[in-house]
């Protein structure tokens, strides 16, 4: 059978430029890729010639050559014109050519014998940490005991005797597509390339011990709940010197007693008697690890709101802090004595007692929509 024009066979034009010649390659390559094709004795032989003219034409010197003398000029000095290339040279000259369009699940062919051994990762651990406002304020160092799977103190490694530490196996098969290489995963090391040599007491099969640490993990101030903070290598360890996995801390906030959170502000509900509301008074109200006292002013109407700036939640992105907003509310007494009674009957039709809004009195509504 004679022999394709070797440009023909790659669909190129003579002109064509080697990166032309190596697009026009790879295109045919993947079409009849043995992978694509399997029992597809015209596919195979399409994907043989289509290396075989590669060969030549990638080639500056052997492509001069070809292009004055046609097959002839290559006599017997190459592969090509030697009987054909089997399916492991092409691969092994060639396979870089695929690039990832085969991703993964192609690189059972073996392009080359490099040193493909895993690296482990060691799981991700998750703990809650349950803090006060005030530590949330503050900022906080706090320590807390952790579980962790550490490599066992005096384990030892060696090289895997199987895959001579390079995680993968090459097993030579003949196939009717020639004889073809595959690399598998060593079942000796799982693909990690050592093996455990001395596994100490107490240690599971790939030298790895539960321990109990102590792991110090700096709270910032500002964090909310559900916010999950990341200590970096606090994880379990990896056997076989892989990565640590991290220690992943879940938020969660107690509620205080008297002060509602709210974003980075805080809410304080201050209950005044009528007295003080009609007398003024100097009240105290409870903040974040402290007290502060306010003065409350004569006349004061219930639902006002008092701002004591700065004594709120601080920002965790450091943008400033928030307030601590004190509501005003009148309390009204359900029982009063007689001499009471007859107070509030003497004052009841004063023109002072009768409600007169002014604007400074804003409504609550109007407060309200100040507030948002
Ligand atoms: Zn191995």
């Amino acid at each position: 059978m004679a022999k394709r024009d070797y440009y023909e066979v790659l669909g190129v034009l003579k002109n064509a430029s080697a990166d032309e010649i190596k697009k026009a390659y790879r295109k045919l390559a993947i079409r009849y890729h043995p992978d694509k094709n399997p029992n597809n004795k015209v596919a195979e032989e399409k994907f043989k010639e289509a290396a075989e003219a590669y060969e030549v034409l990638s080639s500056p010197e052997k492509k001069q050559r070809y292009d004055q003398f046609g097959h002839a000029g290559l006599g017997g000095a190459s592969s090509a014109s030697a009987g054909g290339m089997n399916m492991e040279d092409i691969f092994a000259n060639f396979g870089d050519i695929f690039g990832d369009a085969f991703g993964g699940t192609f690189s059972g062919f073996g392009f080359g014998s490099n040193n493909r051994s895993r690296r482990l990762k060691g799981s991700d651990l998750r703990i809650r940490i349950k803090l006060t406002l005030e530590e949330i304020a503050k900022g906080i160092e706090k320590k807390v005991k952790v579980r962790r799977m550490k490599m066992a103190k005096d384990v030892k490694f060696k090289t895997c005797t199987n895959c001579n530490g390079n995680g993968q196996i090459a097993q030579v098969t003949n196939t009717f597509l020639g004889r073809m290489q595959t690399m598998s995963t060593c079942g000796q090391c799982q693909g990690i390339g050592k093996i455990v040599d001395h596994i100490p007491s107490g240690a599971n099969n790939q030298g790895m011990i539960k321990e109990e640490e102590l792991v110090s993990i700096q709270i910032p101030t500002g964090v909310t709940e559900g916010i999950q903070l990341k200590v970096s290598g606090k994880g379990n360890e990896a056997p076989f010197e892989g990565v640590n996995g991290d220690l992943i801390v879940l938020i969660e906030e107690i509620p205080h007693e008297t002060l509602k959170r709210e974003n980075l502000n805080l809410h304080y509900d201050l209950y005044i008697s009528l007295p003080e509301a009609v007398l003024g008074a100097n009240k105290e109200v409870p903040t974040l690890g402290g007290k502060a006292r306010i003065a409350i002013e004569a006349g004061i109407q219930s639902g006002k709101t008092l701002r004591l700036k700065g004594k709120g939640i601080p920002d965790i992105e450091g943008n400033g802090c928030g307030d601590l907003l004190i509501h005003i509310n009148l309390w009204t007494p359900k029982k009063i004595s007689r001499e009471q009674k007859e107070m509030f009957e003497k004052i009841k039709n004063d023109e002072n007692f009768i409600p007169n809004p002014k604007q400074s009195d804003k409504s609550f509504f109007d407060r309200v929509r100040e507030m948002f």
